[in-house]
C-alpha cells in the first residue's frame, strides 16, 4: 500500500459522492491542487467534518489512492470561523472558485497558497470587510499569473491615464478615457476607483485599508476585477452572481 503523506490544505470545492461520501478539491501547500475522497463525510457527526467547509484550512493526512487521494484525517488550523455572514460566504465562494480556475492539479503553487490562506482568514474574520480582502486577493492572483489589468495608460490609444473617470474594457484588459470611451462596451471606472485599483496593483494593503471604501467604490472595483478575471479565465465565476445579488 502507498504510504500516507501529510500536508496542509484549503478546501476549494465539494461535491456529494455515493451515499455518504464527498469528493473535495483541496489546494495543498506542498502538493498543489488535489482531488480527495472523504469517506463518510456526509454522515451526522462525521469525524473530519469540522475542517472540511469551503475555504477551511486543515492539517491533512492523505493516503494515495488509485484515482485520487483518500482523506485519513483532518485537523483544523487556526480559529474556527464565526457565525456565517452571507456576504462573507459569497466572498469565500468567489475566492475558492477563482483559485480553482487559476491552478492546475498536482503543481505546487506556494504563492497562490499564501494568498489564499491569508485572504480566507481575513474573509472569515468578523472585523474585516470581506469584499475588500476578496478584491486584494483577486489582484494578487492576477499578479502571480501575470495578467494584472492595465492602469497606467489608455488601452485604446496608449496615452497616460488622467486622474478622471473612464471606463474599463475587459476585452482590452484595461481602462479607456476621454474620446476612447465612445461606443466601448465597458464598466464605469471613476477617478476614485482608478486610484484604489492602482493601490491594489501595488499590493499596498496599508494604503488601501486607509482609503475611502464606500458602496459605490466597492461595486465598481469588484465589477471590474470580476470582469477582468472572467475574461482572462474565459469562464464565468458563478459565485460572483451571488455577491451581486447581496449588494445592499
Ligand atoms: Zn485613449
Amino acid at each position: 500500500m502507498a504510504s500516507p503523506f501529510s500536508d496542509e490544505g484549503i478546501v476549494l470545492r465539494r461535491r456529494a459522492y455515493g451515499d455518504a461520501d464527498r469528493i473535495l478539491v483541496i489546494l495543498t501547500r506542498d502538493h498543489g491542487k488535489l482531488s480527495v475522497m472523504a469517506k463518510g463525510l456526509r454522515r451526522p457527526r462525521a469525524r473530519n467534518a469540522a475542517g472540511m467547509d469551503l475555504l477551511a484550512r486543515s492539517q491533512l493526512l492523505l493516503v494515495p489512492g488509485r484515482s485520487m487521494a483518500v482523506l485519513a484525517q483532518a485537523r483544523p488550523i487556526g480559529p474556527s470561523p464565526g457565525p456565517p455572514d452571507p456576504v462573507g460566504l459569497a466572498c469565500a465562494g468567489v475566492l475558492a472558485e477563482l483559485v480553482d480556475a487559476t491552478v492546475e492539479e498536482g503543481h505546487p503553487e506556494p504563492r497562490v497558497y499564501e494568498i489564499l490562506a491569508e485572504a480566507s482568514a481575513r474573509i472569515g474574520s468578523a472585523d474585516a470587510d470581506p469584499r475588500l480582502w476578496l478584491a486584494l486577493a483577486a489582484f494578487a492572483l492576477a499578479a502571480v499569473g501575470g495578467y494584472q489589468p492595465e492602469l497606467r495608460v489608455c488601452v485604446a490609444c496608449g496615452r497616460e491615464l488622467e486622474n478622471r473617470e473612464g471606463r474599463f474594457v475587459s476585452a482590452l484588459g484595461g481602462v479607456v478615457q476621454g474620446d476612447c470611451q465612445a461606443g466601448a462596451a465597458a464598466l464605469p471606472c471613476s477617478a476614485a476607483t482608478l486610484r484604489v485599483l492602482r493601490r491594489m496593483a501595488l499590493a499596498d494593503e496599508r494604503t488601501v485599508l486607509r482609503l475611502r471604501w464606500n458602496a459605490v467604490l466597492k461595486d465598481e472595483v469588484e465589477a471590474i476585477l470580476i470582469a477582468h478575471l472572467e475574461h482572462h479565465l474565459d469562464r464565468p465565476i458563478k459565485a460572483a452572481r451571488v455577491l451581486v445579488e447581496l449588494r445592499p
